[in-house]
């Protein structure tokens, strides 16, 4: 589902480097990606996701090279394939809690925005626990809720290709559960592959398999 090769990638003036000569993911898998704050987790769902593209090397998805498409293409390819939990929730702050969960299909024509959808994201948000504040602004909701209407926005269009960053990270034990069998029983409906972050070793037993981002940090260059 993923295929990384000679991936180099680097911030413009910054002084990061990430550089992974292989990586994969298989189809339905569920990885688990582990690694110091800075080492470049965040940056690798970015090109999985074709929000960022690597200077050398290609990152192909679903057999689709995204790293060879333009802006507008990776932009299509991202909403129609990816769901995307970002580790800062990225919301829209002046819209409802609804509003968010549905904005994937009002921006693109590729998903259809039925009944029986409006129906599902109800569904979603009450298994969440958020079905009472789907009319609250994004703005009035507590770091935990928001993390939830992210999680809800992501798999509400039924991805292949679940990123998820540190999606747990801000919710209590209790939440954590329920909302971890969520996604995996999501993605387990649609066969769809897991790329999670996470900082909680508890978690790491559920996953087919865990990599250990430290492993791709570049030595400094001097
Ligand atoms: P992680 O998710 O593992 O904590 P990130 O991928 O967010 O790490 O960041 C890796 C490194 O790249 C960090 O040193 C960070 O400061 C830097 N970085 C992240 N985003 C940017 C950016 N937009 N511009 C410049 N440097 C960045
Ligand atoms: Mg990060």
């Amino acid at each position: 589902m993923i295929e990384v090769r000679g991936l180099h990638f680097s911030y413009p003036g910054g002084e990061f480097r990430l550089d992974i000569p292989s990586f994969d993911v298989g189809p339905g898998e569920k990885l688990a990606v582990i690694g110091p704050s800075g080492s470049g987790k965040t940056t690798l769902l970015n090109l999985v996701a074709g929000i960022v593209t690597p200077a050398r090397g290609t990152v192909r998805v679903a057999d689709v090279e995204v790293s060879a498409l333009g802006d507008a293409l990776r932009r299509a390819f991202r909403i129609r394939q990816i769901g995307f939990v970002f580790q800062d929730f990225e919301l829209l702050d002046y819209l409802n809690v609804l509003d968010n969960i549905l904005h994937p299909y009002r921006i693109t024509s590729a998903l259809r925005l039925t009944a029986s959808v409006r129906e599902r994201a109800r569904s979603l948000a009450e298994r969440m626990g958020i079905g009472d504040k789907l009319q609250r602004h994004a703005n009035d909701l507590s770091q935990g809720e928001k993390q939830r209407v992210a999680i809800c926005r992501a798999l509400l269009p039924e991805p292949r290709l679940l990123l998820a960053d540190e999606a747990t990270g801000n919710l209590d034990p209790r939440n954590k559960d329920v909302i971890l069998d969520l996604l995996f029983d999501s993605a387990d409906a649609h066969g769809a592959t897991l790329l999670a972050v996470t900082h909680d070793h508890e978690l790491l037993p559920r996953f087919d398999r865990v990599v250990d981002f430290a492993d791709y940090r570049s030595p400094a260059t001097t």
